[in-house]
């Protein structure tokens, strides 16, 4: 296991954000397979809690912040540009908030 970057050093004009449903997780870990996909990814809740990574979102470094609706919602991608930050990205049924 070794700690992630909220930066990758492959790519420094992207950033990466780790959700597991609208939870925006912290202290993001790999296990180090050969996959970089989100359920290889584990981040701490707010409160405390280890989980798996459900969504791995691709910010641009300047995204266009335009108002989060439903392309978003139910997005199958994972390049998010808009004003939730990635929180609602892909993640279908939750309701829109600002981030
Ligand atoms: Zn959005």
């Amino acid at each position: 296991m070794y700690r992630v970057s909220s930066n990758t050093r492959t790519n420094p004009m992207a950033t990466f954000r780790y959700f597991t449903g609208t939870e925006q997780l912290t202290n993001i870990w790999h296990d180090q397979s050969c996959y970089v996909t989100a359920k290889h990814f584990t981040g701490l809740t707010a409160d405390g809690r280890r989980v798996t990574v459900e969504r791995k979102i691709e910010r641009k470094p300047n995204p266009s912040m335009h108002k989060c609706d439903a392309r978003c919602l139910n997005a199958t991608g994972f390049k998010c540009e808009c004003s939730c930050g990635g929180k609602n990205h892909g993640a279908g049924a939750f309701v829109c908030e600002a981030a």
